[in-house]
């Protein structure tokens, strides 16, 4: 059988200074083994570390192993990390906008928001963004044959 890797994403460090501790690196003091070194998660096997090599963690999450830094540079690529402040799309951030200010516009007598409208409105709007992009996805899926 042939299998193709599941994409996923790692955090991973890179041990460039000597001495200086990545995350993942042994820093059991009892260990019998004093260079830098990881333990992966094949019998806690100790694994020793090379200067520039990737650190990154075992499916398990408590054990890690080292990557060579040509290997890791041929499977994996930098995740661009979103800024949370930046505006994605300015016409979803304006109807957002929208609603909210409607329901914060008009208290009832006692002071209390339309929170319910609100969120049908908003489950309106999501459900209709939905639709939307499945539309858009199948139009390019005909496009592309
Ligand atoms: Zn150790």
């Amino acid at each position: 059988m042939r299998f193709r890797k599941k994409p996923m994403e790692v955090s991973a460090e890179q041990y460039t200074e000597l001495g200086t501790p990545v995350k993942g690196m042994c820093a059991n003091a009892h260990c019998l083994r004093s260079a830098p070194h990881v333990h992966t998660i094949h019998d806690n096997q100790s694994v020793m570390l090379a200067l520039n090599d990737w650190v990154l963690p075992e499916p398990d999450g408590v054990h890690f192993y080292p990557v060579k830094p040509d290997i890791f540079a041929k499977t994996y690529e930098a995740i661009e990390e979103r800024d949370p402040t930046e505006i994605k799309d300015g016409r979803i951030r304006s109807r957002i906008c929208t609603l909210m200010s409607e329901m914060l516009d008009n208290p009832d007598d006692v002071g209390i928001f339309p929170t319910s409208v609100f969120m049908a409105k908003m489950e309106d709007f999501v459900l209709s963004e939905i639709e939307a992009a499945k539309k858009e996805a199948k139009d390019q899926q005909n496009r592309d044959g």
